[in-house]
Order: structure tokens, then sequence, then C-alpha cells
């Protein structure tokens, strides 16, 4: 039986928080463009479009004609945020985006890409830095007012500052790069040249590629630089940054490259078509599903069916079905195609309430039938109770979830949405109390070796503090409040 005392308090936070009262952390999306012959805002406009996954809460585009800035930046979806003028009027050879996820609402003001009305660098930020003290007190020091400023806005300002200061950007990035605490990947743009940059872990990625007119593209995801045909070529390298000018792309490994690459860009974020380290995203997550079924053969004869909570989960659900031979079906479950929305924007609606709205199950197809669900991770355990409830509501004999990662018992402060670690439902019940939670008749996770192995990246490479609480980066402050022990 789940404590009373814990479920009490779930079943409280979900009655009375609304999504306005979640922490700010931001996963985002960052796009760049440099083209010798071509406009660079319609190619960015496209790569943001398609890096709309990473972040529905506001987008922009700065460009460059080689002697001033434009940029236009909303809230919204990139489909509103602009239009065909506005991209008209953005005009130049070279050009950077960005879209922004921030739980707590796109109207704050921080849009991104960042400039300011000096016009000598823009800048656009993937990640998130847990700690500012050395940023704030260098920009303190000259009298910099740091008043409103978040993490990515006081790093435009110390590069700014330095270029002011009559440093090349190259020499404004190496100088201010140790003030850099956390994870970033960042698209720069000077009226003339274009820049990639990682930290020295790469947290979030980011991916070079080469167009047919001889330029190149900086994307978060390779599927964004396959999408405006540019052939992807190679990941701007942890710690490294890359300088795209008239005379093509130089290299500068500003720091020794340590590579952590957030897992949880295999897990959830990224989208299926895209590479990290040479391998499809899509395979990573069927290979999760084979081993999750694998490891539950208990389940095999107990289930007439199994189906995915869509989409995210849909390759795992698929490579579950294939492991076990137990039948896929596609349609018991159908999400809302417009409901992106969801864990955004919907201050007037709980969570429970927006799933419900989100998702629904075809009686048709479920009815008296034994089934297993898959989803890709818990977090809160909201989607899973709810859907469960739904499920039991069309008829469902038995309802068995797996889930195609670990339990998630540590917040993360590396550019990722997630709430803090109390309303991580792991780190406060156990697999037997989440079962009883969401009401569902078994619950099973994948092994953590088995999720490894299945994504096929070498351990030492990625960042898996959200299941081992190992942080690869430090944390600062945030560790404090940290139960280390769960
Ligand atoms: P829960 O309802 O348990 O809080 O969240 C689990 C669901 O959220 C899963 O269906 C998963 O696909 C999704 N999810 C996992 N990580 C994230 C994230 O960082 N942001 C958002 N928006 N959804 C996530
Ligand atoms: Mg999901």
């Amino acid at each position: 039986m789940v404590g009373a005392e814990i479920k009490e308090r779930f079943l409280g936070k979900e009655k009375s928080r609304s999504y306005e009262e979640d922490i700010l952390y931001e996963k985002c999306a960052v796009f760049g463009v440099y083209s010798p012959r071509h406009m660079a805002a319609p190619l960015v406009h496209m790569g943001l479009a398609t890096l709309q996954h990473r972040g529905q809460d506001a987008s922009g585009i700065a460009s460059s004609n080689g002697r001033s800035f434009f940029t236009h930046t909303a809230s919204g979806l990139v489909s509103s945020v602009f239009t065909d003028e506005n991209i008209a009027n953005l005009s130049g050879h070279i050009a950077i985006g960005h879209n922004r996820y921030a739980t707590s609402g796109g109207s704050d003001g921080h849009f991104q890409p960042i400039t300011t009305e000096k016009n000598l660098v823009s800048l656009a930020h993937n990640g998130n830095l847990p700690e500012v003290k050395k940023l704030q007190a260098f920009l303190k020091e000259k009298y910099i007012s740091t008043r409103g400023l978040n993490d990515s806005e006081m790093m435009q300002r110390v590069i700014e500052y330095h270029m002011e200061q009559g440093l090349s950007v190259e020499d404004a990035i190496k100088n201010v790069y140790p003030l850099f605490t956390g994870a970033f990947s960042l698209v720069i743009m000077t009226k003339d040249k274009l820049i990639g940059l990682r930290d020295s872990h790469g947290v979030r990625p980011l991916s070079i590629g080469k167009m047919e007119d001889g330029g190149y593209a900086l994307s978060s995801e390779t599927f964004g630089l396959e999408r405006i045909y540019a052939t992807p070529l190679r990941d701007v390298q942890p710690g490294e940054m890359v300088v795209i000018d008239k005379d093509g792309l130089h290299e500068h490994q500003i720091e020794k490259d340590e590579e952590k690459l957030d897992i949880f860009e295999a897990i959830y974020f990224a989208r299926p078509e895209s590479y990290f380290f040479g391998r499809k995203v899509n395979t990573m997550r069927r290979n999760m599903g084979k081993q999750l079924a694998l490891e539950t053969q208990d389940l095999w004869g107990k289930a007439d069916m199994i189906f995915a909570v869509p989409n995210s989960s849909i390759p795992a659900a698929a490579g579950y079905a294939d492991q076990s031979g137990i039948r896929y079906e596609a349609d018991a479950l159908i999400k809302d195609a417009y409901a992106h929305r969801t864990f955004i924007n919907s201050n007037h609606l709980t969570r429970a309430e927006a799933v419900r709205r989100k998702f629904s199950p075809m009686e048709e197809v479920i009815k008296g039938k034994r089934i297993i669900i898959t989803d890709d991770s818990i977090v809160r355990g909201t989607t899973l109770k709810e859907l469960v409830s739904l499920l039991k509501q069309a008829g469902a004999a038995e309802i068995h979830v797996v889930i195609s990662s670990p339990p998630v018992k540590f917040p993360d402060f590396y550019g990722i949405a997630t709430p803090q670690q109390e309303d991580l439902i792991a780190s406060q019940m156990t697999v037997d109390q989440i079962k009883e939670f969401i009401g569902a008749d078994s619950l099973h996770y994948l092994s953590y070796n088995g999720m490894i192995q299945a994504i096929g990246i070498p351990e030492d490479k990625l960042n898996t503090s959200c299941f081992t609480g190992k942080y690869s980066i430090g944390i600062g402050d945030n560790a404090k409040n940290i139960n280390f022990a769960v």
C-alpha cells in the first residue's frame, strides 16, 4: 500500500498546482546558417520548425547582412511567430534562431536570440547554467547591471563587453569561457561570422552540416540539418568553438573534450530521425523496447496486445512487440494531434485534466483485453495515473505498464524541464507504491544496464544524473537540496 501521507501529498498537489508554479529550466533548440549565396533566415525558419519539439514557448531569429542585424521574436509556435513578411525582412546571409521551452509560460520577455542595441553579437542558448556566480561577479565588477538577466543574457553581455573593448569575437569567447559553468550549446552571430560553441561536457547536442552552396549550418539535432538539405558533417565537439566566415570553417578546441551527452536526449527529447554517436535515436528506442521485453518475459503470456503512449514511446512499444510476439495495436490510444501545448501555457487546467484532454482510448479495441502499455518515462506520474483510469473506463481487463527507462529520481539542472526532486514520484515511492498510485496491475521499469546497452553509447560518454544522481557538471548550492540516498 502507498503510505497515505505520500499519496495525499501527490494527489493534493495535482489538485492545487497549476503549470505556472513550475521552476524555470529550459530545454531548447538552436539553429544557425551561414550561406555565401542565399538568404539565411528562411533556412533557419525551416530548421526551427523541424526542432519545434524541443521548445514551444517562444521562437526567434536574428540575421545579419554584413552591416546590420535584424531580429524577430515572439511567444508561441514557430508557425504562429513568423509570417512570410517577417522572414523576408530578416535580411542577410547569416542567421541564428531559437525555440524556447520554459514551463512557466512564454510571456516573461526573455526571448532569444539575445541581441542588444549595440548590435555587436547575438546569441542563442540551449542548456542551463546551474550557477552564475562567476558571471555575475564579472559583470558587477564592470558596472554592468545583472538585474533581471538570466544565464543566457549574462553570457551575451560578457562576450559583448570584451568585443566593445576591442577583442575579436574569437578572443572574447576564449576569455569568457571559464565564466560559463554549466550546460551550454550556443549559436552566436556577429555581423560577419557564425559561431557554434559547446561546454566541455557537451551535455546538450549541437551538430554541423555542410550545405550545397558551400555554406554551413548548425543545429541542435542532425535531423534539422537534413531538413534543409545540409549534410551532417560532425558534432561541434564538447569544449570546441567553430567559427564560420567567408573563408570557411575554423576550429578552436578551447577546453578538453569530456563528453557527457544527456541520456534524456536518447530517451525522450530528440526526434527519432536524429543521430547521436552515429546511432539513430529511433533504433535506440526500439532497442530499449526489445530489452524491456526480455526483462519482462513473465508478461508475455498475460497480454493480448501492446501499445504506446504516443508519440515518444511508439518505437519502444514496436520493439517490445517485435521481441515478444505480442500484437502491436496502433489505434488503441489516440493522441490529439493539436494538443502539443499540454505541458505549458495551460494555466487553468490541472495536469490531470490536460492529460485527459490529450488522449482518447478506443473502447472497441481495448474492451475486455489484457493490455501492456509503454511510456518512455514517469516523471510526476500524472500521465500514467490518468491513462490507467481512462483505460479502465474503456473496459480494459488488465493493465500492465512498462517503462523504457529506469526510475527518474534526481532533478535536472542542465536544461530540462524537470520538477524539483520531491515532485519526482520515484524519489518518494517504491516501484510497488507507484504501481498502486497509478492503479496498474503491474509496473516494470527498464533496468539501468539494459538501458545503457540498448542505447549503445559508452556509459562514460553520457550524463545519467536523472537516474543516478551523478551530476557531470557541478550544480553548486543546488546540491544541498538533493537527497542522494533515494
Ligand atoms: P508525468 O506525467 O509522469 O509527469 O510525465 C511523464 C510523461 O512526460 C511521459 O509521457 C514522457 O513522455 C513525458 N516527458 C518526459 N520528460 C519530459 C520533459 O522533460 N518535458 C515534457 N514536456 N515531457 C516529458
Ligand atoms: Mg509522453
